[in-house]
């Protein structure tokens, strides 16, 4: 399940795609039309053939010089209409004003068949300075585009709403970071991206002409399904909360975590946007923060269902003036607790594989990731071995129970586990089978990543393209990859993510 499909058969080359640009059709002040900054000595780092299969591009316009020219930003391609889009933002719950792509730049829109609303536009990001740059660089470098790229790719496989990604290209030119590093530029593809920050920009900024147009925008281009509502403002807010809210159970439920949840990195479409320091939940810890920079944990695993909810309230402040009354904002907005309740109790049923509902589940959910903590048990590893527990065989529990440093709670618990799964009648194998289709095997795990980014740091691109693989199909068994499924090395616990990228 959710193998990433072939699903548009047109093989065209890069330079018969077809490449349109809506956003450029809004007002100037919407954007500034620029192209990319030249990328010295680009070569390829790795390509997604199931995101080039999206667009229709044949996959081995990976190797033409084209491919490379187009995305490293040193050739514009033809129809292209490249532009930086201006935007503002709550960062770390404050008003930060102004913002903007400051690293990305939009070459346009290609059509894509499978996708709702029929394209995805292709952005380059770490591709040079732009007008909305402040004090940084425009850069990315190579290993968070990595990142970037394998996360997006590997959410895709996981079947969670993200936006896709193409390609990373890398160069041998170096920027300052904490270090100095090789840079490189993802190119991302999405329907819009389009922020909840792009609402409060021109809220903020006291352009309701602007505000209206942007929201017209975004009806007409992705929920074209709602502007025949008898007030389409109010069904977009109430539509992007929902979603909001079902994408966030969808990352609790594989224990992804953001890592920056500000208001310019949400989506108004509702999917996973600008990959920063990210990570999964290894050892399980509801505090557990993985962005470094995040001192206070706003950002932290237990935080994120509240943080989204708090994000859709921004959005629902930036669209006052449009809904025309605070009541009716409030109204689309409580969508988000039961939206979110309802998918995650849906989940967390699913991950433990129960048919059913039935009264006490809550509680043996609850005493389940008590004692997940309290042994900080590797969360995807409990998850997938569970299905491998037998109804009515605690003997074979070992994997399992091996987990726990405190066998014996382990033992209370799967005792009313048994008794529930009896209650259900139900059959180990059909559980096994629905279970691993929800308890991904294979998830990026932070020592994963950084053992593909040192190599390609060392131009060995061999395991990106590995990695790439096995977390297109997380799922599936891959007997021959299972040493990518153990718990993380030693020195795993060193590896710091931050903000700098
Ligand atoms: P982020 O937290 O990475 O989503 O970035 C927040 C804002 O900072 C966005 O407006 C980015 O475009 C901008 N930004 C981040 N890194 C850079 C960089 N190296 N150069 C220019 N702008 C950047
Ligand atoms: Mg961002």
């Amino acid at each position: 399940m959710n193998s990433p499909e072939l699903p548009f058969t047109a093989r065209q080359r890069l330079s018969e795609l077809a490449l349109g640009n809506t956003f450029a059709d809004l007002p100037p002040s919407f954007y500034t039309l620029l192209n990319p900054t030249p990328l010295p000595s680009p070569y390829l780092v790795c390509g997604s053939e199931a995101a080039a299969a999206l667009i229709g591009l044949d996959p081995d316009e990976f190797s033409s010089e084209d491919f490379l020219q187009v995305f490293s930003g040193n050739a514009v391609h033809a129809h292209s209409k490249p532009l930086a889009a201006v935007y503002s933002g709550h960062q770390f719950g404050v008003w930060a004003g102004q913002l903007g792509d400051g690293r990305a730049i939009l070459l346009g829109e290609a059509k894509a068949p499978s996708e709702p609303g029929g394209s995805l536009e292709l952005q380059l990001k770490g591709s040079g300075k732009t007008p909305y740059s402040r004090m940084g660089d425009g850069r990315a470098v190579l290993r968070s585009s990595i990142r970037e790229f394998l996360c997006s790719e590997a959410m895709a496989g996981l079947g969670i709403p993200t936006s896709r990604a193409l390609c990373v290209i890398g160069s041998d030119s170096r920027v300052m970071r904490e270090m100095p590093e090789s840079t490189a530029v993802v190119t991302r593809m999405a329907q819009s991206f389009v922020r909840f920050g792009s609402f409060e920009h021109w809220f903020y900024h006291q352009h309701p002409e602007s505000l209206k147009t942007l929201a017209d925008y975004v009806l007409a281009q992705s929920y074209p399904e709602l502007r025949d509502e008898p007030h389409p403002y109010k069904a977009l807010l109430r539509e992007v909360t929902r979603r909001t809210a079902e994408l966030v159970a969808q990352w609790q439920a594989v224990g992804f975590m953001h890592g920056v949840l500000n208001t310019d990195n949400m989506s108004i479409l509702g999917i996973t946007l600008d990959y920063g320091p990210f990570g999964f939940m290894e050892a399980y810890d509801p505090a557990h923060i993985c962005n470094h920079t995040d001192q206070q944990g706003r950002y932290s695993y237990r935080m994120q269902p509240r943080i989204g909810e708090w994000n859709c309230y921004a959005l629902g402040q930036a669209m006052v003036s449009l809904i025309g009354d605070v009541d009716e904002v409030h109204q689309a907005l409580s969508i988000y607790k039961p939206a979110f309740d309802a998918r995650m109790a849906a989940l967390w049923q699913g991950k433990l594989g129960l048919r059913g509902v039935m009264e006490g589940d809550e509680a043996l959910l609850e005493r389940l990731l008590e004692i997940l903590a309290t042994n900080r048990v590797d969360f995807p590893l409990f998850f997938r071995r569970l299905s491998d527990l037998k109804r009515d065989d605690p003997g074979a529990d070992t994997p399992l129970r091996d987990l726990f440093m405190d066998r014996p709670a382990f033992d209370a618990w799967s005792v009313e586990y048994r008794l529930r799964l009896r209650q259900e009648h139900s059959n180990d194998t059909a559980r096994k089978l629905s279970m691993d289709r929800v308890n991904p095997k294979y998830v990026l795990r932070n020592y994963l990543a950084q053992t593909a980014i040192e190599k390609a740091q060392q131009k060995d691109f061999s395991e990106v393209q590995r990695l790439l693989k096995i977390l297109q199909h997380p799922y599936d068994e891959q007997p021959e990859h299972d040493d990518y499924a153990t718990l993380p090395p030693d020195w795993a616990a060193n590896i710091e993510v931050s903000c700098s990228s």
